[in-house]
């Protein structure tokens, strides 16, 4: 099978073609035939050597496909399934195992390209806005990078919960879309203070949440656009790590809470990961939940997706199809 295999840290050329056996299922594992895998921001850690790896790996761990084999004792499905997972072992590939326990079936109306496009950002964005900070009607969310994967699905979820959401972008065609997603004001963090203009749309009194997943560059700003016992979600860091913290900051600050949450967490156990799968891929079936996905590249061009989705290119989902 054709995969993509980086052997040590590196840009975007670490990301190479190569042909592997197809890995065979071993007790509690599902083969999947890959449709569409997910490009997500942590592959872009993985293959600069941010987040640690043991190489030489084949990256991506989100896909969608139908099922191919089934490993010893596995239960629940069958060949054929149209089938969707965050925890595919290696998914820049053709085929690739799951654990069954993370495997949910696709909702009837739902392309593989969208669940696909629905699956990590939509459970993420799922999370942030129902369990790290549940939104209530009427209070106000700032997200950053509001064009974004997870940007554009969190937005429309906090929307349809009743919040305001303000939303942070780097160019006018990404504001466009974070309004049509339901943000009802945006900011061009580029051209713009983005603190002083929370501060004056919100009439000085700051937000409920700040949802972060641009790290560096917007972290120390995101505290002040708080209101005291305002809650920071510092879920990515797109423009780099943020630097060691001093803890009595969020005391001066307001009394703040700050949490650094990821998915894994919150789909620990079998029934949050069929909440969140359900909602998301339901919603997104009925068309309730909008997905983006003019950014699909064949699995060969996995390098040119890095590329773009470093240097800000891109808005919505980006997919590599085998
Ligand atoms: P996005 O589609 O949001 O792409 C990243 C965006 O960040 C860019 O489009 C850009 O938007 C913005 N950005 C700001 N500064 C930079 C910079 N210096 N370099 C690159 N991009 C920059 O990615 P995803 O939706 O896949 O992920 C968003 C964040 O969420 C990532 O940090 C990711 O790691 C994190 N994440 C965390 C999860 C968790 O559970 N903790 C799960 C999934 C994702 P603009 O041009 O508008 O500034």
């Amino acid at each position: 099978m054709k995969a993509i295999q980086i052997h040590s840290a590196g840009g975007p050329e670490a990301l190479q073609l190569v042909e592997l056996p197809i890995p065979q299922p071993e007790a509690g594992q599902v083969l999947i035939r890959i449709e569409a895998t997910g490009v997500n921001f942590i592959e872009v850690y993985f293959r600069k050597g941010v987040y640690k790896a043991s190489f030489p790996m084949v990256p991506g761990s989100e896909a969608a496909g139908t099922v191919e084999e089934l490993g010893p004792g596995v239960t629940g499905f069958k060949a054929g399934d149209a089938v969707a997972a965050v925890a595919v072992i290696g998914s820049y590939a053709e085929y690739a195992l799951v654990p069954a326990a993370q495997l949910v079936k696709l909702p009837e109306g739902l392309s593989l390209e969208h669940a696909a496009a629905a699956m990590l950002q939509g459970m993420t964005a799922h999370y942030l806005a129902f369990s790290t900070y549940p939104l209530k009607k009427g209070d106000t969310a700032l997200i950053h990078a509001g064009a974004g994967g997870v940007g554009l699905l969190l937005t429309q979820i906090a929307a349809r919960i009743g919040a305001r959401v303000i939303t942070t972008v780097s160019t006018k065609e990404k504001a466009e879309l974070s309004r049509d997603a339901g943000a009802s004001d945006v900011i061009l963090y580029t051209e713009q203070d983005f603190e002083a203009e929370v501060k004056r749309l919100t009439g000085g009194k700051g937000v409920n949440v700040v949802y972060d997943g641009v790290g560096k560059t917007t972290f120390d700003g995101s505290l002040n656009c708080l209101h005291p016992r305002g809650l920071m979600a510092l879920f990515g860091a797109s423009s780099g790590p943020v630097p060691p913290f001093e803890l009595s900051l969020l005391n001066s600050k307001g009394s703040l809470f700050l949490t650094r949450p990821t998915l894994w967490h919150y789909i620990a156990t079998r029934a949050e990961l069929e909440w969140r799968a359900g909602d998301i891929l339901g919603w997104a079936a009925k068309g309730e939940l909008k997905l983006r996905t003019e950014h699909t590249y064949p699995l060969t061009n996995a390098a040119q997706a890095h590329i773009d989705l470093e240097e800000r290119k891109t808005t919505g989902k980006i997919l590599l199809v085998p």
